[in-house]
């Protein structure tokens, strides 16, 4: 996708700082953190949202589950815990088109979300 800011971070046109990368997705902190750690893990296939998950893209997710595991014992955050989101679509409050997860930590987080 020419035009997605996810994808040209993934492609590292744009900058950002990155914590962990493979073939399949890559992992960078959030600009504006909501928490000690907020970390966004993304395919690095272009997957607009959630909804757009299907047979031949869905693997992806199990890995960035992986992933997330690796990362948090990197960030310290394995033993205390964290939280995963994706949000979809607009009553979702999701601001960028390209399917990603936070990774929010470091802080005791609320319950429920608002
Ligand atoms: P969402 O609202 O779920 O679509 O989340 C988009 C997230 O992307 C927000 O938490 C933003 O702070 C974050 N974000 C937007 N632009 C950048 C950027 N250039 N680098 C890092 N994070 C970004
Ligand atoms: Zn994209």
């Amino acid at each position: 996708m020419n035009d997605c800011l996810f994808c040209k971070i993934a492609n590292k046109e744009i900058p950002s700082q990155c914590v962990y990368e493979d073939e399949l997705v890559f992992a960078f902190k959030d600009i504006e953190p909501q928490a000690p750690v907020h970390i966004l893990i993304i395919p690095k296939e272009h997957i607009l949202s959630a909804m757009e998950l299907n047979e031949e893209n869905a693997n992806v997710i199990s890995h960035i589950f992986l992933v997330a595991g690796k990362i948090a014992k990197d960030s310290g955050i394995d033993k205390t815990g964290f939280r995963i989101v994706n949000n979809c679509g607009v009553d979702g409050g999701q601001t960028v088109g390209h399917l990603h997860f936070h990774m929010l930590g470091g802080r005791n987080l609320m319950w429920p979300p608002g």
